[in-house]
């Protein structure tokens, strides 16, 4: 057997490839999706309640773009970072940037100086457009790439200072005053080829590079589950159905990852329910809104996940009205799984599986199973053909173990100006995915072990080699390796090996106050450079070599499982 296929009986209607994301979410009247009421809001602003209408969605986004068009002249190709939190004009920076013919670069906002900094390079963009907390690390990061001020705007958050910046707000305004740009149309077929998004990802070595979405990505993979989910036909009570106009969800998932930027966001928007925007996740803020916008649904990252089923502050809220849990983006343990099941006996509960290159969701659980099968990431949704490439390199069929390898009309172009990086990746039009997976008869997809370098910490990605690119700028190493050790909140945390320069050796030779030194050292040296979540929490150790194979590449996988083995001893 050479491929896979969906066992979903779920047909994949045409997917249009001359549509821009916000033409196929804003204006298609397309009668075949699920109508919104006008009485249903789009969005609502977690803290201050304000709600957002399709139709001010829809004419903010355009007055966003003639501001953006006139004043900033953005256009063709021009790349705009978004370096913000979850806001409510997030997907109208988003959509006026693709109406103009722009690309969208998200960042996480928590990101240092240095972080920002890489992508704003990488990326070249033109404009940033930032959450009112980070005012202090993205003028600094701007005036360091040589980024005019003028240029960086600020979201509006009430009660806070933009400082001397624009605020979006303003510019969507004065924009709605004027029609002026002209709206970026694709030709037939344009939409395979025509950026949308450069999402980082490190794929399955090195560090962070820039993946090329183009539009057609996210258009397609809202589709794949519209069509999983059978959204349009009549499988099942009405009552009873995964995704219902007016179901409200919460939006904790960042938006700057794929995971909310297409599924929270772009799907559930295309489902007609409700999105409670939620600027940063903090658990008992989430269980009060959960209570105060009468949350239906969670989108969830195993952590948050595990919190549910843990945290005492739980029993204080009445979350009953939960019927729908989906778990992504890092492996979801059995413990945690069967508790949800517990805790919420009658909600459509389970996990989907994908990666920043297949632009979101390659599997979910089936919708036929209320509740998916524990421990399996789901079935391969329509559209989505997979191969098992076993160590050998031949092709494995049901129940065999090997490399899960993925072609899908959402797939990424490959990564931005990176050739060699694309070809090892993006192979015959397959995403490689660095997972290890057996696909069972039934079309249940089992995650096994994760083959690729990066590690998943709170469902965020982290390159060892960023990080280890990090460590060799520190004084006193001289060679070092990072790996994963398995952590019961974070699914796994950063730990690195390190081998000492001469100098540092000998100087704290027999003084092992002086070795602690260095390794406190070593700690705020990340900690100052790098974002929470990157940061050393499984420890440093030191050693005197790092095992490589004769053409010097780090033998990691022995490193990994001499760090569990440091951990569990006591
Ligand atoms: P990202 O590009 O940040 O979404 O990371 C993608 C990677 O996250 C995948 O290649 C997997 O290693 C991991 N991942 C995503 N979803 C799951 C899941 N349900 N179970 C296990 N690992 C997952």
């Amino acid at each position: 057997m050479d491929e896979i296929r969906s066992v979903s009986t779920a047909k994949l209607p045409e997917i249009p490839d001359n549509l821009s994301i916000p033409q196929f979410q804003l204006d298609v009247a397309d009668l075949t999706r699920p109508p919104r009421h006008a009485n249903i809001p789009c969005l609502i602003d977690d803290a201050t309640g304000k709600q957002v209408y399709f139709e001010e969605l829809r004419s903010r986004t355009q007055g966003f773009a003639n501001a953006l068009s006139t004043l900033y002249s953005i256009g063709e190709e021009d790349v705009v970072l978004l370096f913000s939190r979850n806001h409510i004009d997030y997907p109208v920076a988003i959509w006026a940037v693709h109406r103009l013919g722009g690309i969208i670069s998200p960042a996480n906002p928590d990101f240092s100086r240095q972080e920002l900094e890489f992508q704003l390079r990488a990326t070249k963009a033109t404009l940033l457009i930032i959450y009112p907390d980070a005012l202090d690390v993205s003028t600094a990061a701007a005036k360091a790439v040589g980024l005019p001020l003028d240029r960086v705007l600020v979201f509006d958050v009430p009660n806070t200072s933009a400082g001397n910046l624009v605020t979006v707000d303003n510019l969507v305004q004065r924009g709605l005053r004027v029609k002026a740009f002209s709206e970026r149309r694709l030709r037939p077929g344009e939409g395979k080829t025509k950026l949308a998004f450069l999402s980082f990802s490190s794929g399955t070595t090195g560090t962070p590079k820039d993946v090329a979405i183009p539009h057609i990505a996210v258009i397609a993979n809202v589709l794949q589950l519209a069509a999983h989910s059978k959204l349009n036909e009549d499988y099942a009570e009405w009552k009873d159905r995964r995704y219902r106009p007016g179901d409200v969800a919460i939006g904790v998932l960042p938006l700057y990852h794929i995971y909310g930027l297409v599924v929270n966001l772009h799907f559930l928007l295309y489902c007609a329910m409700t999105v409670v925007v939620v600027p940063k996740f903090n658990f008992e803020g989430m269980l009060k809104s959960i209570v105060r916008h009468k949350i239906t649904h969670l989108m969830l990252v195993p952590p948050q996940a595990v919190l549910l089923c843990k945290h005492p502050a739980v029993k204080k809220y009445d979350i009953s009205g939960i019927r729908y849990i989906m778990v992504g983006a890092a492996p979801l343990s059995d413990e945690v799984n069967q508790k949800l099941f517990a805790l919420f006996p009658d909600a459509h509960i389970g996990q989907g599986y994908g990666m920043t290159e297949t632009c979101t969701v390659t599997s979910i659980w089936a919708i036929e199973h209320k509740r998916g099968i524990s421990g399996s990431a789901g079935q391969l949704i329509p559209g989505v053909i997979a191969r098992v490439v076993k160590t050998d390199g031949t092709l494995g069929g049901y129940n065999e173990i090997g490399e899960l390898v993925v072609k899908a009309p959402s797939n990424a172009l490959g990564y931005y100006s990176n050739a060699q990086a694309t070809k090892d990746t993006f192979v015959d039009g397959y995403v490689r995915t660095g997972d290890e997976v057996r696909i069972a008869p039934d079309g249940e997809l089992y995650i096994i072990d994760r083959i690729k370098e990066i590690m998943k910490v709170r469902g965020f990605q982290v390159a060892p080699a960023e990080l280890e690119g990090t460590l060799l700028d520190h004084n006193d190493v001289s060679d070092c390796c990072v790996v994963g050790v398995p952590d019961d909140y974070s699914g796994e945390v950063p730990m690195a090996f390190v081998v000492l320069t001469v100098d540092a050796a000998n100087r704290v030779k027999g003084k092992p106050e002086g070795l602690e030194g260095i390794r406190t050292s070593i700690l705020k040296h990340v900690a100052g450079h790098k974002i929470g979540y990157k940061h050393l929490a499984g420890g440093v150790e030191f050693v005197e070599s790092i095992p490589k194979t004769p053409s010097g590449k780090l033998l990691r996988r022995v490193l990994r499982e001499r760090a569990k083995e440091l951990k569990k001893a006591p």
